[in-house]
């Protein structure tokens, strides 16, 4: 049920460039912005999109004809398309339409996608009827017979730069991963599937509305102290130090730095599922760390990627980009290493180029 005192919650803690992968801020015109924020995009630079496209948000010619669109001010940030790929497609980096609903479902589908769009850059030509039965269908089940328990919450936050939020049920108290738009709607769908306790920030980027949600449910806000900024000085329980942390006897906390220093995962131990965060994803373009937003330390980022390794889960249900369901340990101990040996040969390739460079220079400056 909702609701647990912050005490007795602490004492039970036991201690592209684009055209490779989408973009979780945009960057193609607003790359000083991002530069200005030190590396750090932030949501000034999807304000800034928005902003130059609020003006003029215009259907774009890349979608096929029809009722549902998307607009100019897409940020490619790939929900619609996983949510919905009958419908909804990449060109020209960014999303579009490319087959108009032929049914009731792939329709319900499609204005699902619509209400999870961070950036309300799916449209309709005319107004929707069947917007309402859409709405009330989150939090959607992922998948009743794999991952029974776990909802998508939908309704993704620009201030979280699109994450995916989820609702785990839970005997002990529920948990709400990352922090969906606030909607009273959804928080009224929410509470009669038996609130929320834990709010689970996986890191600083993807906290959005954490302060509606948990002033609507008394729940206890955790965030590792790493990660904490002033907005976020309020959360209930700041992590410290490495971890793990266990928040209840099957739910495990594991701290994996790198994309941030405070970034952590949820292992949900009887669905053999983590939850990443940005720490680790899949994309259409394969298994990634977004490398392109690391906001700390992408060797560090690696080492926290080898730690997982032998931790025993099957399921990825990342923060951004697409869930992933490995065959068995083998196959996910497999592809973690080919990810962690691909960066580090770039790394490598990289400073390899850079001493080349350092030679020609100096062989050059000899001759002269
Ligand atoms: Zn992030």
């Amino acid at each position: 049920m909702a609701s647990a005192s912050s005490s007795s919650a602490i004492s039970s803690i036991s201690h592209h460039f684009r055209s490779q992968e989408p973009i979780i801020f945009p960057s193609k015109a607003y790359s000083s912005v991002s530069t200005a924020l030190n590396g750090r995009r932030a949501f000034g630079s999807i304000k800034a999109a928005q902003k130059t496209s609020l003006g003029n948000p215009r259907r774009r010619t890349q979608n096929v004809d029809g009722d549902i669109f998307v607009d100019n001010t897409c940020i490619d940030c790939d929900t619609c398309r996983w949510m919905v790929p009958e419908v909804f497609t990449r060109v020209d980096n960014m999303s579009a339409v490319i087959k108009q609903p032929t049914c009731k479902e792939e329709r319900l589908n499609a204005l699902q996608a619509l209400l999870s769009c961070p950036t309300g850059s799916i449209r309709t030509e005319t107004p929707p009827t069947d917007i309402g039965d859409a709405q009330e269908t989150f939090p959607l089940a992922l998948d009743n017979d794999t991952l029974p328990g776990v909802f998508h919450c939908g309704f993704h936050s620009k201030k979280s730069y699109g994450a995916t939020p989820y609702l785990i049920l839970h005997r002990e108290g529920n948990i709400l991963v990352d922090s969906p738009r606030y909607t009273e709607k959804l928080a009224k769908k929410i509470e009669m599937m038996g609130g929320v306790r834990y709010m689970f920030l996986t890191h600083r980027d993807d906290v959005a509305d954490h302060k509606k949600w948990a002033d609507r449910f008394k729940c206890t806000r955790i965030l590792h102290s790493e990660d904490v900024e002033p907005s976020t000085i309020d959360v209930e329980l700041k992590l410290e130090g490495s971890g793990p942390w266990s928040l209840y006897e099957d739910i495990v906390l594991i701290h994996t730095p790198g994309h941030t220093k405070g970034s952590v995962c949820l292992f949900h131990k009887p669905l053999k599922a983590l939850f990443t965060g940005d720490h680790l994803t899949m994309y259409e373009s394969g298994m990634s760390i977004i490398e392109l937003y690391n906001h700390c330390s992408v060797p560090l980022q690696l080492e926290s990627v080898e730690k997982l390794i032998n931790l025993d889960f099957n399921w990825i249900i990342p923060g951004h980009g697409r869930r992933v369901h490995f065959k068995d340990g083998e196959e996910k101990a497999k592809s973690l290493e080919a990810l962690v040996q691909k960066h580090r040969e770039k790394e490598l390739d990289s400073k390899t180029e850079n001493q080349t460079k350092t030679c020609h220079v100096t062989q050059s400056r000899f001759s002269t």
